[in-house]
C-alpha cells in the first residue's frame, strides 16, 4: 500500500464552490464543510497525483454532497500561448449533470423503456460517452419494439412511428439522429478519435429533448401510457 506524500485535513469557515446540485438541477453555490487535500506519488516518484476530496452542502436546498478534482503530472498540456498547465478532473457523487434531470413521471413510460432510460441517464451523468451511446440506441429501438412497429429496420420502424401519429415530425427527427449516433459507435467505434466521440456524444441534449416532448405533449404522452 502506499502511503500518501501528504495528507492535510481542512474545515473551512468560509469557503464556498459554484458546483451541480442533484436536487436544484442547477449550479449551486455550495458551502464547503470539509476538504482532504491528498497528494500521492507513484512510479519511484515520477508520477504525481493531487486529490481534493470535498465535502459540500448547497446553500439552496441545504443537500450535503461530495465530489473530488484531481490533477496528475501524467496529463499535463503545453499549450501553444500559455503556461503549461494540469487539467482537472472533476467526479460528483451522486454523479450529477446540472440541467439534466431525470424525467418526471418516467414511471408512466412503458418499463423496457422506462429501465433502459435510467441507465442511459447514469451513464450520461457519470460522463461515460460511450455507454450513453449504446443506451440511446437501445432506448429508440425499445421504443419500436413497445409499439410493435414494422419495417425492414430502425430507420424505416421510426417512420412508422411518426406516420402513426406516435410521436410528432419533429420527435422523428431526434429519433434519427439519435439512432445515427447509436450506428456510428456499432460501425465505427475503433475509428472514432475519442475526442470526437466525446463531443458527440455530448450533443446528447437531444436524449433529453426527446423524451421532454412526450411530457410536454399530453397527446403523445396518452398514447404511450394506453397499453
Ligand atoms: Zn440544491
Amino acid at each position: 500500500m502506499i502511503e500518501p506524500k501528504k495528507l492535510q485535513i481542512n474545515t473551512p469557515d468560509n469557503e464556498y464552490l459554484v458546483v451541480p446540485c442533484p436536487s436544484c438541477d442547477k449550479e449551486t453555490r455550495n458551502k464547503v464543510l470539509a476538504d482532504v487535500f491528498e497528494h500521492m506519488q507513484y512510479a519511484d516518484a515520477l508520477i504525481d497525483v493531487w486529490t481534493n476530496y470535498k465535502i459540500v452542502q448547497c446553500q439552496g436546498c441545504l443537500r450535503v454532497t461530495f465530489f473530488e478534482v484531481s490533477q496528475c503530472s501524467e496529463d499535463i498540456i503545453y499549450p501553444k500561448n500559455g503556461k503549461p498547465f494540469y487539467p482537472e478532473t472533476k467526479t460528483y457523487y451522486p454523479n450529477r449533470i446540472a440541467g439534466r434531470p431525470l424525467l418526471r413521471n418516467i414511471n408512466y413510460l412503458p418499463r423496457g423503456v422506462n429501465l433502459i432510460y435510467k441507465e442511459a441517464h447514469n451513464a450520461l451523468c457519470a460522463q461515460l460517452p460511450i455507454l450513453t451511446g449504446l443506451g440511446i440506441r437501445a432506448i429508440v429501438e425499445a421504443i419500436c419494439k413497445d409499439k410493435n412497429m414494422v419495417g425492414r429496420n430502425l430507420q424505416e420502424k421510426i417512420d412508422s412511428l411518426a406516420k402513426q401519429g406516435l410521436v410528432a415530425i419533429e420527435g422523428a427527427k431526434i429519433l434519427h439522429n439519435l439512432r445515427y449516433m447509436g450506428m456510428l459507435l456499432h460501425m465505427k467505434l475503433n475509428h472514432i478519435p475519442r475526442k470526437n466521440y466525446v463531443q458527440h456524444s455530448m450533443s446528447l441534449s437531444t436524449f433529453y429533448r426527446v423524451f421532454t416532448l412526450y411530457q410536454n405533449n399530453l397527446k403523445t404522452y396518452q398514447k404511450w401510457t394506453i397499453n
